[in-house]
């Protein structure tokens, strides 16, 4: 795989060109970030066995024919994509109450929703990702109201498809967050990264195990934070990962 110019770097990806202007490449960065990027490190490895682990998820929601970018995977960290203008907006669905919904709504933790519940939330710093309606979608000109349906309606999909494979593991799927971009037709498409910087995986059968970035963000210590991602790829491609 050729790496053509850096077009950007995030806080745990950076794009670049490839040789088709139709496709770009990822670089699954090792930074782990939460709290708005307050807390950062940087764990060995975790580039690779993220990149692995969202090469995975999103293998499965093309073979459900979900539109998403992903092309191909080139261990240990970079993955060929379509390449898409991204909006600026999160894409959250909930199966089970946990997390910031807890602290807004008088909603019990472990509540199940069935369908999912969405939320879209806006990606500005400044403004601290606010949640957003449809009609902040119009109004802030990313799309119009059916496309915030739609968005709402694959969000669904998506969360179905991995909840339906992680289910074969023993993983519960309590919540993900997604992002779309527009390929060159203006399609709406899944884009950025799924794995468990973005999802919330629980062990169906041990009570508060989880393999996903909580670990981290509850402050366990790096090697910990490590473990558990190695424990979710291993689970998932049934094979330990060469760890560099
Ligand atoms: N999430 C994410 N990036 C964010 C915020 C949330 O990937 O900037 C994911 C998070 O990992 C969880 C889901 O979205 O799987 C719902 O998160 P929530 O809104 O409960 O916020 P949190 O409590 O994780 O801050």
């Amino acid at each position: 795989m050729k790496l053509g110019k850096k077009i950007s770097e995030g806080k745990t990806k950076i794009v670049y060109e490839s040789d088709n202007p139709n496709e770009v490449i990822l670089e699954f960065k090792d930074d782990i970030t939460a709290g708005d990027g307050l807390k950062h490190d940087i764990i060995k490895d975790k580039g690779y066995l993220n990149a692995a682990i969202s090469a995975e998820f999103f293998r499965i929601l093309n073979k459900k024919g979900i539109p998403t970018h992903f092309i191909e995977f080139t261990p240990p960290r970079f993955m060929k994509v379509k390449s898409l203008v991204m909006l600026p907006v999160e894409v959250v669905c909930r199966r089970i109450a946990a997390g910031h919904l807890l602290k807004r709504l008088p909603i019990k933790a472990g509540t199940n929703f069935k369908p999912g519940l969405v939320e879209l939330y806006y990606k500005d710093d400044e403004h601290h990702d606010p949640m957003i309606n449809e009609d902040h979608i119009r109004i802030l000109n990313l799309g119009t109201v059916d496309e915030a349906r739609e968005i709402k309606e694959i969000t669904v999909k998506v969360s179905d498809a991995l909840a339906e494979y992680l289910t074969s593991y023993g993983i519960v799927l309590a919540d993900l967050k997604i992002e779309f971009g527009r390929d060159k037709n203006n399609n709406l498409v899944v884009g950025d990264e799924i794995n468990g910087d973005s999802c919330r995986l629980w062990d169906e059968k041990i009570e508060g195990k989880i393999y996903d970035k909580d670990v981290y963000r509850k402050g366990a210590p790096l090697n910990k934070v490590k473990d558990t991602y190695i424990e979710l790829y291993k689970m998932l491609l049934k094979k330990d990962p060469k760890l560099g």
